[in-house]
């Protein structure tokens, strides 16, 4: 059973647009043990789109398309699909009443070009669009099937969740796949890769997958299973989960979906603790994590980012002699803002970052990168060292999730 995506698309081919289409169905085809053999993204022009509908009729058994679906010139995808699947267009009538329901609740005006996103080809199946007018359509030929898709990821992704996953799931699955997903932070992927290696050893011996998903700051790990009783798959991984909490017990933060900075959020608000920060290099990023989550009024009292020496001095308390001594991005200063906005905000834990994001900044003793991270509680301050790279967004990024982790270690403990 192979599977192979094609994204139709000028944007695509010319860097405007990074396909992540592709790489989110690449995921999901793979969640259900469906293998994809390749990922095409192609322009919108009819002849590469009949050509790449040809090639993949003889070498897949399961084609999907994204793009090209819309209502203007340049969106061809739908006339050529009717061309290769010898096609005529016919008026959906269900169709045309969601697309003027549409119109109607939103109170823009309607044009011929919106009416006709209603007219399907008859010999495919629509798939229901809920967010958009374009309709996805399943064709089938010659034992194969093609799924054409909107390009719009927000559009695209709802129909392939609630349309196609459902039908794929009866028509492919042969076995049950189970996957987990465990969520470090702190330690990079080789590092992470050298701790667990015996683990892992026994880990994919037992028949299991493991996949290292590294993003700044964080190493998601996903292990997954195959097999017919669901059940026992997952708890035998379970079981491989639980050998690795002993392993690397600091670094693990949550699983599946879990976000850090929930998961800090939920050990502040059991603990009936409060937090304030005092940021400069992460310039409010971390206050930014922690009041997208909701109800985080709770925990958070507020934060000061103190982005001069001035502000330091003045508001947290920090004296311009250890500035003067030790340079803003030191020990001794991050470790004083800690204890500067604590006493300020009158908060159980504080946190307080200083460091040089770069790219520019750096001198020989204190490169670009260096990060100086402080947490403190009522009886202690401890604070850490990063040496991170060049580039300020992961800088920033990177120094906002360590410090999140630094104070889930400090409240754990
Ligand atoms: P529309 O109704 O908006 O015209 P469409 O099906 O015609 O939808 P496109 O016009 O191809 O889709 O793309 C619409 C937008 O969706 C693009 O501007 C782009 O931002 C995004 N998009 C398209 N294809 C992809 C892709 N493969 N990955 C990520 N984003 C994409």
């Amino acid at each position: 059973m192979n599977a192979e995506l094609i994204t139709i698309g000028d944007e695509l081919l010319i860097g405007q647009t990074v396909d992540t289409n592709g790489s989110w169905i690449g995921e999901q085809l793979n969640l259900l043990g469906i293998k994809v053999t390749q990922i095409s993204s192609i322009r919108d022009d009819r002849e590469h789109i009949i050509s790449s509908l040809n090639v993949a009729l003889n070498r897949s058994d399961l084609v999907i398309l994204t793009g090209g679906l819309g209502p203007t010139n340049d969106d061809i995808t739908k006339t050529t699909l009717c061309e290769f699947f010898e096609s005529q267009l016919v008026l959906n009538k269900q169709v045309l009443q969601k697309i003027e329901t549409y119109f109607k609740s939103s109170g823009l005006k309607m044009l011929k070009v919106n009416s006709d996103q209603a007219m399907l080809p008859n010999n495919c199946e629509p798939l229901r669009n809920d967010r958009g007018t374009a309709c996805g359509m399943w064709f089938k030929k010659n034992g194969v099937d093609f799924i054409s898709l909107p390009g719009v990821p927000y559009e695209m992704k709802g129909i392939f969740l609630e349309e196609i996953l459902p039908k794929l799931k009866t028509q492919y699955l042969t076995s049950n796949v189970v996957n987990k997903t465990i969520k470090t932070q702190g330690i990079g992927e080789s590092f992470l890769a050298e701790i667990i290696k015996d683990w892992e050893t026994e880990l994919v011996s037992s028949g299991l997958k493991l996949a290292y998903l590294p993003s700044p700051g964080i190493v998601k790990l996903r292990i997954t299973g195959f097999g017919n009783n669901e059940n026992e798959l997952a708890k035998k991984i379970d079981g491989f989960i639980n050998q690795l909490k002993s392993l690397i017990p600091n670094y693990i933060f949550g699983y599946e979906k879990d976000r850090l900075e929930e998961v800090v959020g939920e050990l502040l608000k059991s603990s009936g603790s409060s937090l304030s920060l005092a940021e400069s290099c992460t310039g409010g990023n971390i206050a930014h994590l922690i009041t997208a989550i909701s109800g985080s009024s709770a925990y958070y009292k507020g934060s000061v980012v103190a982005y001069s020496n001035e502000i330091k001095e003045q508001l947290l308390n920090v004296s311009p002699n250890l500035i003067k001594n030790n340079g803003a991005v030191s020990k001794e200063v991050v470790e004083q803002m800690a204890i500067g906005v604590k006493n300020a905000f009158n908060t159980d834990y504080a946190i307080a970052t200083s460091g040089i994001a770069g790219p520019s900044g750096g001198t020989k003793q204190k490169p670009v990168g260096t990060v100086w991270i402080a947490v403190a509680n009522k009886e202690k301050v401890i604070s850490k060292k990063f040496s991170l790279g060049n580039n300020r967004e992961r800088n920033i990024l990177i120094s906002s999730l360590s410090a999140l982790n630094m104070l889930r270690l400090m409240l754990l403990n």
